[in-house]
């Protein structure tokens, strides 16, 4: 099938309240423009280098999402145009967030990554950070204004066993959920990213709100 006849397959059949960010990262801009054409607007990279050559060159309706690990010294590429950076691990990476944006004159919408997985390779917070965090951006919120906390983040473990796979998804989604009660200018958890092309369908069954998906509309990398 075509990027476009997988795109809308799997846009067609997803509940409403499911956003879909198309992982382009390794693919030319071709393979995005058709994705675009199918009516794609969001699309997800994880190398900034790489999602900044494209924003370059294509339409500026698309929204930009930072899916991958992103270093301190390297926000300030994004910072005039990103829309959502998935995976923020720390308060000095949220804080270097806040400056660039400021800069710009901009609001710039994060996730907080949660560790759920059981591989050491993979980023994020437990839960313990994941407070301190809320902590202290509630009790210095002067010093935050030009980021909003608008959800979390996580990736499951890279396994076929999907009783694993249901339990991490739904750790998230607790997690998700107890933390609901944080409403203010900055924090105020709406999405739940989580889900790729192995495992969208489970993630949304365990309460994802936005899936990452790559492979499945673009080929393999
Ligand atoms: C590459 C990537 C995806 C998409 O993976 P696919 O298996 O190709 O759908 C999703 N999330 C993150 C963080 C990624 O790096």
């Amino acid at each position: 099938m075509s990027i476009a006849e997988n795109l809308l397959s799997i846009k067609n059949n997803l509940p409403e309240h499911v956003t879909l960010v198309a992982v382009s990262k390794t693919k030319p801009v071709a393979d995005l423009m058709e994705a675009y054409n199918a009516g794609q607007r969001i699309f997800g990279e994880n190398k900034i280098q790489e999602m900044t050559e494209k924003w370059e060159q294509m339409p500026k309706d698309i929204q930009w999402h930072m899916i991958g690990h992103v270093q301190t010294n390297k926000v300030k590429f994004m910072a005039e145009y990103v829309n959502l950076i998935h995976g923020v691990d720390s308060l000095k990476l949220l804080q270097e967030i806040n400056k660039q944006a400021q800069k710009h004159n901009r609001v710039i919408d994060c996730l907080l990554q949660i560790y759920i997985a059981e591989e050491e390779s993979k980023f994020g917070l437990d839960e313990e950070e994941l407070n301190e965090i809320f902590n202290f951006v509630q009790n210095n919120k002067e010093g935050f204004k030009n980021i909003r906390i608008v959800g979390l983040m996580g990736m499951a473990t890279f396994t076929d066993n999907q009783e694993q796979i249901k339990k991490e998804f739904t750790h998230l989604k607790s997690i998700f959920d107890a933390n609901q009660n944080l409403k203010s200018e900055i924090c105020n958890l709406k999405s739940l990213s989580m889900g790729m092309s192995g495992d969208y369908k489970l993630a949304i069954e365990c309460g994802s709100t936005m899936i990452r998906v790559g492979s499945s509309i673009f080929g393999g990398r």
